[in-house]
């Protein structure tokens, strides 16, 4: 019996609920148009008219009949224009992950859908890649009636000899053969053409070296078999993995994988984005086969696109990727695991706000599942989680081998100065070290964290300093280019030979950059080989790879560069490890300078000692006595976390406090005022109980960013709850008064207030 009208009417979806990258918190109502044979599935992509502009959203909610409490006129209710997956790219798991983050960090759903997708998935439509294909049928009707020419013998022999099913291009290359007699075979029913999905894979053409057969530790034992106890009670469990740096944190997150998929559940890694460590990622692969997918900004759309879709429908169970990878449609996830946890990389610093670290500790908590966050400087606020048992805490003190942590030594940099008469950017200090490692055969690496010649032009006549158009930022000068360029938006220009306001050519070049630093070093080491790694020098496509791979394989001699050197990376041979321009960062006015500094100095030094032979360090330094350098030298992170937290708690920052940071951005300095103003009204009327703390507005450290003035209002409390409430209330409030709220952008747990 064919159903009544009504059953089909109530079970058919027409209407659904959908999310848009817009900044409103509410969702938006269309109607399925009539006729349409896909069926609209939660999480499904959608196009759809948004006033006079289309947007692409996700379904977020599918209904027979509008619901009651949804105040929209069906008359007034406009179609969905289209479907663009067949099936949904975001689980209904990932929908409520979203729907999670959205909330906590104060911001919106839509957008946090549209940031959980891979890169480059939103903007245009990528499809999956197909092919024409032809199969040899096992057909014995197929028509013999005529014998079969030279031309098809070869065809249904090559057939034969690849395993019955070729790519349609291959087909004809390999047998030599026109499209004719492929398409004679067809219609005499020896072949049939399909079309084949094509996997793009970024690993294609690579070879997988096998992860070395070793025995664990002691250590790695016992902490092991916690982390793999906790998988098997199936139960949500934090861990935070503290292990110095060469503890073998590596071989217990490959082992808790294994162990996870033995279960026959899935698996979760993030990496941080510029460590992105290829070796690792290709021996699971040798582990592992195409159960590992990869998702990083170095894939390209197709090959992420497909990534993604091998995760979704369960033919890769083990995801490795950086910080949107925290969203990987995984399902029957049993372990998430995010390795150097502290990495600045895991905050996204656009809007939408998110650490995936901590949306990975929501994620598991959801699932049922075991995170395991590992550092070996792991961030304040998860060592004081730990202490304060929200996390469990696991140690691995000790290198693999006994091996000792490198020696560190500061060199003042005022003696430096005294002793030369002026400034010098190399102390013969480690100017020595670097000349006695090398003549052992030794390697070497020097931090800068700085990229470029120098830092900025100054004018020795007037004063000027030629400063970036678009922003309140000076220019650095890129010497091989003879280039003035900005490093926060990108602007550049030609470097002057005068200065633009008073046209004196005494042009003074203040501060050195990796690239001056790494010219110094080849002048003076003109037989070593030398490589820069930088953002400036690291341009294509795989070359960062390529060097590390020379650098840990001896074709260099050292290496010069910026953090990307710093972390993760495990190269034997590498004895000393200078640290040039380390003030940089301990004078910049943020909350979290010296955390950054001491986890900085810690990783690189952890590069240094790694094999047989003793490493060392060396430190130049203005400010040797600062506590994040002495802890650092001694390898010291407890010491260091107690001297911090005392710091955090007389300036009232994180982990003693919620904080939020609230940035207005406007074109025009007096709307940005007004605006930022309002604002502030709004969270006063909200906070009558002064439960929140408000500073501000005021310009920010960087009162001008890519065209835009900034100013901010800096909020805290030691209620997360109190604050939220004030938030909330204070930005519906200005919303509804018809405050500008396209300008206004909230931060919540801001890892940076600058
Ligand atoms: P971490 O990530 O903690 O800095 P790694 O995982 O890179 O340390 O380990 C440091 C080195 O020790 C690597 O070369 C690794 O292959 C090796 N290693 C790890 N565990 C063992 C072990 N149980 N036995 C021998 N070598 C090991
Ligand atoms: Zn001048
Ligand atoms: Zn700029």
């Amino acid at each position: 019996m064919r159903p009544t009208a009504t059953k089909q009417k109530a079970d058919a979806a027409n209407f659904v609920e959908v999310a848009l990258p817009v900044p409103l918190k509410r969702l938006f109502t269309y109607s399925v148009p009539e006729g349409t044979t896909a069926r609209p599935e939660l999480g499904q992509r959608v196009r759809v008219p948004f006033g006079k502009r289309r947007l692409i959203g996700f379904v977020a909610a599918v209904h027979s009949e509008l619901p009651a409490d949804l105040d929209v006129d069906v008359k007034k209710l406009r179609p969905i224009i289209e479907f663009l997956d067949d099936e949904p790219l975001i689980t209904p798991e990932i929908l409520r992950l979203t729907e999670w983050t959205a909330d906590y960090y104060a911001s919106f759903w839509g957008e946090m859908l549209k940031a959980a997708l891979p890169a480059g998935m939103n903007s245009e439509k990528v499809r999956p890649k197909r092919r024409k294909a032809v199969r040899l049928l096992d057909n014995a009707d197929a028509d013999h009636t005529k014998a079969l020419t030279k031309a098809q013998t070869t065809i249904l022999e090559t057939l034969a000899a690849e395993g019955g099913e070729m790519l349609w291009t291959d087909l004809l290359d390999s047998a030599k053969a026109g499209a004719s007699p492929v398409n004679t075979l067809v219609k005499r029913g020896f072949l049939e053409i399909f079309i084949q999905d094509i996997h793009r894979d970024p690993f294609s053409a690579e070879k997988f070296p096998k992860r070395p057969q070793m025995t664990l530790t002691e250590h790695q034992a016992s902490v092991l078999a916690q982390i793999t106890d906790a998988i098997d009670g199936s139960e949500f469990k934090a861990f935070l993995l503290h292990g110095v740096t060469g503890s073998g944190k590596t071989e217990v997150y490959f082992r808790s994988i294994k162990h996870t998929i033995a279960m026959g559940r899935s698996a979760l890694m993030l990496v941080p984005e510029i460590a992105l460590t290829p070796v690792f990622s290709r021996q699971m692969r040798a582990a592992f086969g195409s159960t590992v997918a990869i998702l990083h900004s170095g894939l390209s759309p197709g090959e992420r696109f497909d990534e993604w879709r091998r995760i979704r429908d369960g033919e890769a169970r083990v995801a490795i990727g950086t910080r949107s990878a925290v969203f990987a449609p995984l399902e029957n996830i049993g372990l998430i695991i995010v390795d150097e946890e502290h990495d600045s990389s895991y905050r996204q610093r656009e809007s939408p706000f998110y650490n995936a670290r901590d949306v990975a500790v929501v994620r598991a908590s959801f699932a049922g599942a075991v995170a395991v966050l590992g550092s070996a400087t792991p961030a304040m606020e998860s060592f004081y989680n730990a202490r304060h048992g929200k996390y469990t805490l696991l140690s691995m003190p000790e290198r693999i081998g006994g091996r000792n942590l490198a020696s560190a030594e500061l060199v003042d940099m005022r003696e430096v100065f005294k002793r030369a008469g002026k400034d010098v950017a190399l102390s013969s200090e480690l100017l020595d070290a670097i000349g006695e490692t090398a003549a052992r055969g030794e390697k070497i690496i020097v931090l800068m964290n700085r990229r470029g010649f120098s830092q900025f032009v100054l004018c020795r006549t007037c004063g000027e300093t030629i400063k970036c158009e678009n922003c309140d930022i000076t220019l650095t000068f890129h010497r091989r280019e003879g280039r003035l360029t900005c490093h926060y938006c990108g602007f550049g220009m030609p470097a002057p030979h005068a200065c633009p306001k008073c046209a004196s050519e005494f042009l003074y070049f203040v501060g050195e950059g990796t690239e001056n630093i790494a010219d110094q070093l080849e002048k003076k080491f003109p037989k070593l080989k030398i490589e820069r790694i930088d953002r400036d020098s690291i341009t294509r496509k795989g070359e960062l790879e390529q060097k590390l791979l020379d650098f840990a394989e001896g074709r260099i001699d050292m290496l010069v560069g910026t953090q990307m050197i710093a972390k993760g990376h495990d190269f034997p041979d590498v004895t000393l490890v200078g640290v040039v321009g380390v003030d940089i960062g301990l004078g910049l006015p943020d909350l979290r300078s010296a955390e950054r500094t001491f986890q900085m100095i810690t990783q690189v030094a952890g590069r240094s000692g790694r094999g047989e032979k003793p490493g060392r360090v060396i430190i130049q330094t203005y400010h040797p006595d600062h506590y994040a350098l002495q802890r650092s030298m001694a390898q010291d992170y407890e010491g260091f976390y107690a001297d911090e937290l005392k710091y955090r708690e007389n300036f009232r920052y994180p982990p003693f406090v919620a904080l939020a940071s609230i940035m207005v951005r406007h074109r025009e300095l007096s709307r940005a005022r007004s605006i930022a103003n309002a604002v502030r009204r709004f969270l006063d009327a909200a906070n009558p109980e002064k439960t929140v703390r408000i500073v501000g507005p005021a310009s920010a450290s960087i009162a001008r960013l890519k065209n835009e003035y900034r100013m901010q209002l800096i909020l805290r409390s030691v209620s997360r709850k109190e604050l939220r409430k004030v938030l909330d209330i204070a930005l519906a409030e200005a919303e509804a008064n018809g405050v500008e709220m396209r300008s206004v952008y909230v931060e919540i747990d801001p890892v940076s207030l600058m």
